[in-house]
């Protein structure tokens, strides 16, 4: 067995990363092992996306080099766990090998959901999870080539970029009639489908997979539940997230959607922590416990467990859910409960979005549109309670910070209210307002 190590960490996501860099903060000596299954480490898993476009190459995708991790004398092994010993404070190797702990990280992130439905393993059916994924889309990925997507959220669309971006002639199943239909309200998906289909993608609405045609092992075509069959090379699902629990519940941790952990990231082993995409968090404003899968708030959740884990008493704030992304072209920001209900194409939540975004009390929406600009805001009876921007994003910040700090808006209200309402000089007059008086 491998000498004891004091802080052992499975993932080298971004939480993972994080809880190394708080640990270091608070104890310069003990030893740190950062274990991975992937082989390239940590890299940014949102930018992905401009990898499959071509935006992005491999190498801009890793902003932490050997250096850094020698600077924080953290050991980075690359293997896969596959059993945790919670009774003798260990954890296994698939490898057969065992390494002790004093305090262990839980941060193996999510993965996408499978489809249920024969053939998903023949060559061609693609998801997007990890750089391995965009290696093998890019390579499959060819002028003429043909591929379907299935899926709701930001995932699929980015896939659906990602191919059109490669020339690939695209066609996107949607099982409801409207694209992200518990995110967006009609106009928004309306301006993202438009979008699509200007770039040439052949939406097919209320429209579900029945089979998978295969030769060889491989892909051939699809047929749909209406009995139409479709020809393709490729086909890409993404359905939702789940979080990889499967440690966490052989050993006996407490489970529901992710692990579940108090608000010292402390799952309900005291020696055991879990941050990121795959923890259900408590949600003071609902009391619930709730799942994201945000970049922003993985990295906070890893923060405040490595302190923890290191001796410090530091409590998980957790700040409004947000994502500056780009939906069909358009640079988009989701801040707050903006939607309601259940969406047909996605199990749960996508990547990049939030069970907190669907908790939309009752409430009063409010939106405007100018060229291809839009912005919708929803009222509550003092605050506004979330925010949608598409295209310009001027109120991008200004709507951020109105919403996470609960700024009154009683003065405005009934302005923001009216027909044809200045909704950005109102906004922007409210938020230096209240900036200035913040200051003094
Ligand atoms: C295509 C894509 C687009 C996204 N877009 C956005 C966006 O626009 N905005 C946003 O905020 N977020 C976005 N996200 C989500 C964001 O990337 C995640 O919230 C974040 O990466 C979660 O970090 P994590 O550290 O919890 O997990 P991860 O980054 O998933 O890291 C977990 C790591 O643990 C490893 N692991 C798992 N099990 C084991 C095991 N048994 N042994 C060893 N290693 C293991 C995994 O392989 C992985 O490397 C996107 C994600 C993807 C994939």
């Amino acid at each position: 067995m491998a000498p004891m190590t004091d802080y052992l960490i499975i993932g080298s996501g971004v939480a993972g990363i994080a809880a190394v860099d708080a640990i270091r903060s608070q104890d310069q000596r003990s030893r740190i092992i950062l274990i991975s299954n992937e082989r390239e480490g940590f890299y940014s898993r949102p930018g992905l996306a401009y990898y499959l476009t071509g935006e992005l190459v491999e190498a801009d995708l890793k902003p932490f080099s050997k250096q850094i991790f020698d600077e924080l004398r953290c050991r980075c092994v690359h293997a896969e766990v596959s059993a945790i010993v919670p009774s003798q404070r260990m954890i296994q190797l698939q490898d057969g090998g065992q390494i002790p702990y004093k305090r262990l990280l839980i941060a193996t992130g999510a993965q996408a959901a499978r489809m249920d439905i024969p053939g998903l393993d023949s060559k061609g059916v693609v998801k997007l999870d990890n750089i391995a994924d965009v290696r093998l889309i890019r390579k499959l990925a060819r002028r003429g080539k043909r591929a379907v997507v299935i899926g709701g959220g930001i995932t699929a669309l980015e896939i659906v970029e990602g191919l059109v971006a490669n020339k690939v002639i695209t066609h996107y199943f949607l099982r409801g009639k409207r694209y992200w239909s518990n995110v967006l309200d009609v106009t928004e998906s309306r301006i993202v489908e438009h979008k699509l289909k200007e770039e040439g993608v052949k939406i097919h609405y209320q429209t579900s997979l029945e089979r998978i045609f295969e030769k060889r092992g491989r892909i051939t075509g699809v047929r749909t539940q209406a009995g139409q069959d479709i020809k393709c090379d490729l086909l890409a699902y993404a359905i939702g997230i789940r979080p990889r629990v499967d440690l966490a519940r052989a050993c006996g941790l407490e489970v529901d959607r992710g692990i579940i952990v108090n608000q010292h990231q402390q799952t309900s082993q005291p020696t055991i922590f879990a941050a990121g995409d795959v923890a259900q968090v408590y949600d003071p404003n609902t009391g619930n416990y709730v799942i994201d899968s945000l970049w922003g708030l993985a990295r906070e959740q890893g923060w405040i467990a490595g302190l923890n884990m290191a001796g410090a008493n530091q409590a998980y704030m957790r700040g409004t859910p947000f994502n500056v992304t780009r939906l069909a072209n358009l640079t988009t920001t989701i801040v707050g409960t903006v939607g309601k209900g259940q969406d047909d194409d996605l199990h749960g939540i996508a990547r990049g979005d939030s069970e907190v975004w669907r908790q939309l009390p009752d409430a009063i929406a409010v939106q405007s549109d100018f060229e291809v600009n839009h912005i919708r805001l929803i009222l509550g009876d003092n605050t506004l309670l979330g925010s949608i921007i598409m295209g310009d994003q001027t109120l991008s910040q200004p709507l951020r910070e109105l919403i996470n700090n609960n700024v009154p808006i009683t003065s405005i209200r009934e302005k923001l209210l009216e027909p044809n309402a200045p909704l950005t000089d109102l906004i922007i007059d409210h938020w230096t307002h209240w900036k200035s008086s913040h200051a003094n």
